[in-house]
């Protein structure tokens, strides 16, 4: 019973029978207890959990979906990191592993490498000040913001959540996040 419960991790030994699987025995790794005791905690990973069930099928390995699915429920579950930041974190870096990745290095549309100054949604990148001012799909960001980008895509894995932003880059994570994760998988996930 308690291998089942939810958010739990562990080994399963399953047998096939028909078109089901049993389980035969398993080996629990991780409860994340604190997320079951909390209504916040649990609400942000009930939220990620139904995305991470839309973008991974049966049978299919997804080893860096998992991966970032668990240091995220970890970051939830033992630390008082900003929920929100936590949650924006994890779609920016799920819809990069998934084949979402926006363009971060340069321009979407000149490819100059300075001044980038909008996220575009409709162009799935960074744009420039004149470019960016073009685009009625593109919000302005701020400096912060941009980098807090970069480095969520780029960091080692273990390494995502490990930096701290000012209050108005969360808000803007979480705007960007949000319309970026409508966008590409074409369905709202309310919180
Ligand atoms: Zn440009």
């Amino acid at each position: 019973m308690a291998g089942t419960q939810f958010l739990c991790f562990g080994e399963y030994i399953l047998y096939k029978g028909g078109n089901t699987y049993s389980i035969n025995s398993c080996e629990t790794i991780e409860v994340f207890y604190n997320i079951r005791t909390d209504l916040d905690k649990l609400k942000y990973a009930s939220y990620i959990t139904k995305i991470v069930n839309d973008v991974t099928t049966e049978n299919q390995s997804a080893y860096k979906v998992m991966q970032l699915f668990l240091n995220t429920l970890y970051m939830i579950s033992e630390t008082d990191k900003d929920l929100s930041l936590i949650n924006s974190v994890f779609i920016i870096r799920l819809l990069s592993i998934i084949g979402f990745r926006p363009m971060i290095e340069e321009c979407k549309n000149c490819k100059a490498k300075d001044d980038l100054m909008y996220f575009s949604f409709r162009d799935s990148g960074f744009k420039c000040s004149t470019c960016g001012k073009q685009d009625k799909g593109a919000m302005q960001i701020s400096p912060t913001t941009k980098d807090a980008i970069r480095y969520i895509i780029l960091a080692n894995a273990k390494k995502i959540f490990s930096f701290e932003v000012p209050k108005e880059t969360i808000k803007e994570l979480e705007i960007i996040s949000k319309i970026y994760l409508q966008d590409k998988l074409e369905k709202e996930y309310k919180l």
